[in-house]
């Protein structure tokens, strides 16, 4: 069985606290390989090895870190193939998923090519006699983000992209779940020319995290995974005096509206509901259909779409749907809503509990299922299920289906589908949820917009992303300056005012 290692200091090294995590092929049920889970000796060497490296990285000028950008994203297409399929070995997911994958952080890093521009400071002439003033972006110095197993490689890269560009060291924890393409990607960045020391992966569970959260030398936390470990991050990393930002979990909802184009919205729920096995943060997967004869056309349109859905391993070719779920506990989880949601009322118009996969009984797949009649005290609505299973709750006017969508603790993603601009325009204003699509059912925004949620999907100010990605990983530093040859007017003794 292959044994994975850490990546410190520009080396794969070999874990030394004695404890690994089982990696699974979700396809088969395999373990596949295991990854060393690492002590807090483990994460301070990676800090001080960090802190050690990070000041002369941050003294190479912008335009060069960003040549460093170009190449990695060079080197992300010479090696798209090989990504993709090691990340699909350890997630499940179907290969043109995968590269989606890695394209969707790929972006980023493109961005993130514009670093001299972003981190352009401010400059007032004059500002007072024989004064200037001006403001500069400097790095955070060491930078850590722990991620989870649903994008291995595109939210890695939302948090190194950026941090490197500034000119932070970073530390990577990625999910134990799936760690090899993380891996892959410290030793790419090296490759395109990123010095040692500056992005660094360190494999663990809490103990890790934990060792990152309290160490004084680790400037900023970024975390994106469940909502309870997003709050338990946040609060202690906060306590600490450190720059947290942490996304959390999500329910989002799909408004269909009478007026609706019901072979696009029905469309766009089955990618949007079962693409990724349900295992996106953006997913849909709550539909609330505007009357009951919407509802009634609507689940006549989708059940033979998901009854057509072809579930398989990546290794079987570009025509299946969508994988396996990640492990057999997830599994378990998903089968148990599932059944708590039959037990509670809910209607199972489509059941896939008996879904075995022939030659892949191990597997951990999971069948389609969809529900109608669910209402919003049932467990299925309340919890982030994170698998094939999309809710329908039938709502009786727009303004009953805004309400379900803003009562709910989370506020990810939602989207509407209607051909009427006005609901839509007044459906975008008046929401709270941080990303809204207009007929869009994934509306995840480009690398140049800002990503995240609101509500209990987020703690923290600042997106991923976009121009708050260059703030979130910089501090202001503002400069007031006159120069000797200025007035010499003896002390001031009252604060200094702009006349
Ligand atoms: P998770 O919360 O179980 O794990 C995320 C990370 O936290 C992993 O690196 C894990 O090792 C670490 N972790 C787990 N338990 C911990 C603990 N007790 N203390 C400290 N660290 C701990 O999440 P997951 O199952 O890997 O990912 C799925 C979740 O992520 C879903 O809730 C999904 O909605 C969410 N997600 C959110 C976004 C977003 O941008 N809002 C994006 C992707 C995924």
């Amino acid at each position: 069985m292959q044994e994975l290692s850490h990546y410190i200091d520009g080396a794969q090294v070999a874990g030394t606290s004695g404890r690994f995590a089982d990696v699974f092929n979700p396809a088969t049920g395999e373990v596949q390989a295991r990854v060393p889970l690492a002590s807090a000796d483990e994460v301070a060497r990676a800090v001080d090895i960090a802190a050690a490296a990070q000041p002369a990285w941050a003294a190479v000028n912008p335009q060069r870190r960003a040549r460093v950008m170009m190449q990695f994203v060079h080197l992300l297409h010479r090696d798209m193939d090989k990504l993709a399929e090691a990340l699909s070995r350890e997630h499940g997911k179907t290969l043109p998923d995968a590269k989606g994958d890695v394209i969707r952080g790929l972006e980023v890093c493109e961005y993130c090519i514009a670093a001299p521009q972003m981190l352009k400071g401010e400059f007032t002439d004059s500002a007072g006699p024989g004064i200037d003033m001006y403001s500069m972006r400097q790095p955070l110095g060491v930078t850590a983000g722990i991620t989870p197993f649903n994008f291995p490689a595109m939210i890695p890269m939302w948090m190194f992209a950026p941090a490197l560009v500034c000119g932070n060291a970073f530390i990577l924890k990625p999910s134990e779940r799936d760690p090899s393409v993380p891996l892959m990607l410290a030793e790419l960045m090296e490759e395109a020319g990123a010095p040692k020391g500056i992005l660094q992966v360190v494999n663990g569970d809490k103990e890790a995290v934990d060792a990152l959260l309290d160490h004084p030398v680790v400037q900023s936390i970024g975390f994106v995974g469940s909502t309870p470990i997003a709050e338990y991050i946040y609060g202690r990393g906060c306590a600490n005096g450190k720059r947290v930002q942490c996304f959390g979990g999500a329910k989002n909802h799909m408004i269909v509206m009478p007026d609706a184009d019901m072979d696009q919205a029905a469309d766009a729920l089955v990618g949007a509901g079962y693409g990724a096995a349900g295992e996106r943060c953006m997913a849909i997967s709550v539909a609330v259909p505007v009357g009951d004869d919407t509802a009634d056309r609507l689940i006549e349109k989708l059940v033979p779409r998901i009854e057509k859905l072809k579930v398989g391993p990546y290794t079987s070719g570009d025509d299946v749907d969508y994988g396996p779920v990640v492990t057999a506990a997830a599994k378990d989880n998903i089968l148990k809503l599932v059944q708590s949601g039959v037990d509670q009322g809910a209607k199972l118009v489509v059941d896939g509990r008996d879904f075995s996969l022939q030659g892949y009984e191990d597997g951990f797949f999971v069948g389609a299922h969809l529900f109608d009649n669910v209402t919003p005290d049932m467990d299925i609505y309340r919890k982030e299920i994170f698998g094939p299973v999309l809710s329908t709750v039938r709502a009786q006017s727009y303004e009953e289906a805004l309400g379900l969508a803003m009562d709910h603790e989370y506020g990810n993603g939602t989207a509407i589908f209607t051909r009427d601009g006005d609901t839509a325009r007044d459906f975008a204003q008046r929401i709270n949820i941080g990303m809204v699509g207009v007929n869009v059912p994934i509306p995840v925004p480009l690398a140049y917009h800002t990503f995240g949620g609101w509500k209990k999907s987020v703690f923290g100010d600042l997106n991923q992303h976009g121009p708050d990605a260059f703030k979130f990983y910089t501090r202001t530093k503002t400069v007031t300056a006159r120069w000797p040859s200025g007035i010499k007017e003896g002390g001031e003794f009252s604060i200094p005012v702009m006349e």
